[in-house]
C-alpha cells in the first residue's frame, strides 16, 4: 500500500470530476471504489474498469463539525457527509446550504471547491 501514488490519484480525480468526468472504479465482480485502486479493496480483483460516476447521490451520513483542524478552521462550521452515489460511497464538504438544514437522503451533485483556509482543494457536495 505505501508505495500507492495516491495523492497523485487522488488530484487526477478532482481534475475529472471539475471537468464533470467523475468515475470510479469497478471490478469484475461489481464492486466500487474511488481511484486510484491497484486491486479492488473487497475482493482483491485486478480486473478493474474505470466507470463514469452517477451525476448525484444521496446524503447517507453527515457531520456537522463546528470545531474544526487548523486545516479547516475558516471553513468552519461545515458539513461533512458520505454520500452514497450506488456502487460507490464518497466523502466530501456539503455546500451551499444551511448546516441545519443539511438531512440524509438529500440529493446532492459532487464537484471540486476550495477550502476557505488554504485554499486547498477538496470534494464538495451541493442540493440538486
Ligand atoms: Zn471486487
Amino acid at each position: 500500500m505505501s508505495d500507492e501514488p495516491r495523492d497523485e490519484g487522488f488530484d487526477d480525480l478532482l481534475d475529472a470530476i471539475a471537468d464533470g468526468e467523475g468515475f470510479y472504479v469497478e471490478c469484475a465482480n461489481g464492486h466500487g471504489s474511488l481511484p486510484p485502486r491497484l486491486a479492488c479493496p473487497q475482493c482483491g480483483s485486478q480486473d478493474l474498469s474505470e466507470e463514469p460516476l452517477p451525476d448525484s447521490g444521496e446524503i447517507s451520513t453527515y457531520t456537522v463539525v463546528t470545531v474544526p483542524t487548523p486545516q479547516f478552521e475558516e471553513d468552519a462550521p461545515y458539513v461533512t457527509a458520505v454520500v452514497d452515489f450506488g456502487p460507490v460511497s464518497i466523502t466530501g464538504q456539503v455546500r451551499g446550504v444551511d448546516p441545519e438544514d443539511v438531512e440524509t437522503g438529500q440529493v446532492v451533485g459532487i464537484g471540486v471547491g476550495e477550502t476557505v483556509t488554504r485554499e486547498e482543494r477538496l470534494l464538495v457536495f451541493e442540493p440538486r
